[in-house]
């Protein structure tokens, strides 16, 4: 028997799930007779903001099991219930409503067509109680499906005329937390990669056509993936749950599945199909790194408080690093393309001198009051961890492969992490990553490693690629910039970029520009406006709203940061050739095994 037997029945016209958990009294460890105290997670592992999901909770009612009588039930903190047990009472019956109206990949979202959670945002749990196991049976209008990575079992009762009734077993606290769960009218397609079963769930396709490559296309990213460790894929099964919606792009891992949402539409769109494919191979590649191999920060995770590490770069940088080379080694994307996508985060990178402020590490600790909650001063005042950590992972990835002379890379230093630390059933520390780089390659690269995340990010990335045969042009420097970001849709300024022309101006964020030079501006014809009258090195009028009162400052327009570009060098001696073509070669060739 389990020890916590949940009863989850979707409500569509209420927007809700109603939840039924009945467990032993004694099953709470330490309990000291009287009272059982249960919490529902604040956050969820992969998104590091304190979400406070138990503001969804109503109605939190407790009875004994056996005699049905009523037993008090209490806030006992934000998201912990204690309930007052009777002498008698061997059993007790919670019922609570979980409002489930947030299409994301960490929340909950019940509609009629379908019904999608994270167990975190419903599943109140005992105290304590991490290894307790648990039956969660779900009741289902018929003609519904349903995925989850946990495995199924028997259904407690049965269910009424109607309803589908399916049940599935979780082992442990995290099992259930790391399972999230959906249901619908899905589309399913399912294959082995190495003998593991893989599926890939669509939800919410409407009347978009699933394309015929997609099968084939994931296949190889798995395959791609696993060639990184060696053939092993850490599960013994995975599926991709696939929200599709209007517009949106996510994901979240999980140790035997993920959660990706997506346009519908994006699927026929070169572009977005390829974003697609990127983001599932991202979160695929968590299952390696994040889901197993993890700081000893996470290595048990506290479901109720921030847990920092100063490793998120290597979490998702070297995830955002690898999503995008694995598809290019699978031959999913040109090495023209990969280029430009390397160039487009060069890019974001020289445009936000926050990173000159705050190291990748210290913006990894600050995850939870900075990356999940930006604001107009974030880019001048932190870094993102997930496109800056991506070059910085390239850095170390090519000052191995330099180092070495092409003998090894970046892959071997995650092999050598990943079996030093979870493969000795450990979490994983700062010296880790550090002594993995000096085995690898040297003390030098270590050293290498070392600064450029615990120090102002600002690597020399041209001269680091020419020595791969790759040439990093930046171009249209001599566009006029002022430095400004523009709310969506509107000429209110944003942010300014700090050192930038427009903060020399004393712009700020809040300001409306009306117009510049006498000429009125909106946003659709700002860029047209600015074009046409601005010039390097010309004081600019510039007619603002500030709080409700107008005014004018001048704004002297500089030579902008340009476009980067990489683009193969042909002209590269043949050491440099080499190296690039062991890291990117051309055409892309079978992943290495
Ligand atoms: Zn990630």
């Amino acid at each position: 028997m389990p020890d916590l037997e949940f009863l989850l029945t979707p409500s569509p016209a209420a927007s809700e799930v109603l939840v039924c958990l009945e467990l032993e009294t004694s099953s709470q460890p330490g309990a000291t007779g009287s009272d059982l105290l249960l919490f529902l997670p604040t956050w969820t592992p992969g998104s590091y903001l304190v979400r406070e999901f138990s503001r969804h909770l109503s109605q939190v009612q407790a009875e004994d099991s056996d005699s049905g009588a009523i037993l008090a039930c209490k806030k006992a903190s934000k998201n912990r219930f204690a309930v007052s047990c009777l002498a008698s009472t061997r059993r007790v019956r919670l019922r609570y409503r979980v409002y489930a109206h947030e299409l994301t990949v960490r929340t909950a979202d019940v509609t009629g067509e379908h019904a999608f959670w994270n167990h975190a945002c419903v599943l109140l749990w005992p105290v304590g109680g991490d290894t307790l196991t648990a039956r969660i049976t779900v009741d289902l209008p018929d003609g519904w499906d349903f995925a989850c990575a946990l495995r199924t079992t028997e259904p407690a009762g049965r269910a009424p005329t109607g309803v589908h009734r399916v049940a599935l077993l979780a082992e442990s606290m995290e099992r259930a937390y790391d399972a999230p769960f959906l249901a619908g009218r899905l589309i399913r397609q399912r294959w082995q990669s190495r003998g593991i079963e893989h599926e890939v769930v669509l939800d919410g396709l409407a009347t978009v056509p699933v394309p015929d490559k997609l099968l084939g296309d994931l296949q190889r990213v798995v395959e791609t993936a696993a060639a990184v460790f060696q053939g092993q894929l850490p599960y013994a099964r995975y599926s991709f749950l696939c929200l599709f919606t209007a517009d949106g792009h996510g994901g979240l891992e999980h140790s035997d599945s993920t959660v990706l949402l997506a346009a519908r539409t994006s699927l026929h769109s070169e572009r977005g199909y390829r974003e697609f494919l990127a983001l599932a191979a991202h979160e695929l590649f968590h299952a390696w790194n994040v889901k197993r191999m993890r700081p000893v920060e996470f290595w048990r995770y506290d479901y109720e408080n921030e847990n920092y590490t100063r490793l998120l770069w290597l979490l998702e940088g070297w995830t955002a690093y690898y999503d995008d080379l694995l598809c290019f080694r699978a031959g999913l994307t040109s090495r023209a393309d990969y280029l430009g996508v390397l160039a487009k985060s060069i890019q974001t990178l020289s445009g936000n001198p926050g990173r000159l402020r705050l190291s990748l590490a210290d913006s990894s600790y600050d995850a939870w009051i900075r990356l999940y909650r930006p604001d107009e001063n974030t880019r001048n005042s932190s870094q993102n961890y997930y496109v800056n950590g991506s070059i910085a992972a390239m850095c170390m990835d090519l000052h191995v492969r330099r180092r070495t002379q092409g003998k090894r890379s970046l892959d071997d230093v995650l092999r050598r992490l990943f079996d030093a630390t979870y493969g000795a059933g450990r979490g994983l520390t700062e010296e880790d990553v550090w002594a993995a780089f000096a085995t690898e390659a040297d003390d030098t690269v270590a050293q290498q490693v070392r600064q450029l995340v615990n120090e102002c990010f600002d690597p020399e990335l041209a001269p680091l690629l020419h020595a791969f045969g790759v040439k990093l042009d930046t171009r249209e420097t001599e566009r006029p910039y002022l430095g400004l970001q523009f709310d969506s849709g509107q000429t209110t300024v944003a942010s300014v970029t700090a050192g930038s022309p427009a903060s020399a101006a004393g712009l700020q964020a809040g300001d409306e520009i009306l117009a510049i030079d006498s000429l009125r501006v909106d946003s659709s014809r700002w860029q047209d406006v600015f074009q046409a009258v601005a010039r390097v090195d010309q004081p600019l009028q510039v007619l603002i709203s500030r709080r409700g009162v107008v005014q004018t400052r001048s704004a002297t327009p500089a030579k902008g940061p340009g476009t980067v570009a990489l683009a193969v060098d042909e002209k590269a001696n043949e050491e440099a050739t080499a190296l690039r073509e062991a890291w990117l070669p051309a055409p892309a060739a079978p992943p290495k095994s």
